[in-house]
This record gives structure tokens, C-alpha cells and sequence, in this order.
């Protein structure tokens, strides 16, 4: 196989922004090991996160959002308030493979994310390690 245009790696180190945490409506999916993490690290029940904090979508489930469209876990402030168990989705932004099928898509993802081309050189085999985790 080819190597992928980003053979030397990405650079890339959360400023904390909350840009992928907020602003549009959208979905952060979530499998039943996630949510029961989430209740467990919360210290509350299984059955209360799943009715106060999440959605069905068809056959799959996401985090709610505020009426004001931040994620239901998000705090000014604080930011993530389940930072570590967050769902894979989060986890693995913004190396998903929407964002890294070429330089131009990791162009556009920068813009929305002031992370990207920061900090930490990630190595190619990581970066494709994480696009494969989940495919958006
Ligand atoms: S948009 Fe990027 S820099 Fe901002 S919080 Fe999300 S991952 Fe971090
Ligand atoms: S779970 Fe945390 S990292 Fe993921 S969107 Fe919500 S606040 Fe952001």
C-alpha cells in the first residue's frame, strides 16, 4: 500500500478552544460501553445517563446537546466535564478520515480547530490507528 500524504506525521495539540464542543448542531456518538464509562465515572445510574444525557438517532445513540447547541458535557470554563472517558469521537478529533484524506481536508479542519498544526508531531501509523477507531 501507498503511503498516506501524511507519511511524517501530524502535528497537533488541543488549545482547549471548545470550538468542537460547541457551535453547530451535530452528533457525538456513543456505543453502551461509553455511556456505562460516563455513569460510572459521574457516579450515577446507568438508565439517569441515558434518559438526561443522550439521544436515540435510529440505531445509534449521541450526547444531547443544550439548547444553545454546546455539547450536554461541555462548561465554559472547564471544558470537557468527562474529559477522561470521553467517547471515542471525541477522542480521536480531528484525526477522523474526513479530515485526513488529503491536505486540503486537513487545511479545512485547522480552520475550525487551532489544535492542528500545533504542538505533539503524531507519528502516520497513530494518525491511521485513530482514523480507523471510528470513520466519519
Ligand atoms: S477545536 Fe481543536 S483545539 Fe479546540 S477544543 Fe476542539 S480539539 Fe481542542
Ligand atoms: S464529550 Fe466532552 S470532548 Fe466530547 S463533545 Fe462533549 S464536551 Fe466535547
Amino acid at each position: 500500500m501507498s503511503e498516506p500524504w501524511y507519511a511524517d506525521g501530524l502535528r497537533f495539540a488541543c488549545t482547549q478552544c471548545g470550538n468542537c464542543c460547541t457551535g453547530e448542531p451535530g452528533f457525538v456518538w456513543v456505543n453502551d460501553e461509553e455511556v456505562a464509562g460516563i455513569a460510572e465515572f459521574r457516579s450515577e445510574p446507568l438508565e439517569e445517563v441515558l434518559g438526561l444525557y443522550t439521544r436515540r438517532e435510529g440505531h445509534l445513540r449521541s450526547l444531547k446537546e443544550k439548547a444553545n447547541n454546546e455539547c450536554i458535557f461541555y462548561q465554559r470554563e472547564v471544558g470537557c466535564t468527562i474529559y477522561p472517558v470521553r467517547p471515542r469521537q471525541c477522542r480521536t478529533w480531528p484525526f477522523w478520515e474526513v479530515n485526513t484524506r488529503s491536505p486540503e481536508d486537513w487545511a479545512q479542519a485547522a480552520k475550525a480547530c487551532p489544535g492542528c498544526n500545533q504542538g505533539e508531531l503524531i507519528s502516520a501509523e497513530e494518525i491511521t490507528r485513530r482514523v480507523k477507531v471510528i470513520r466519519i
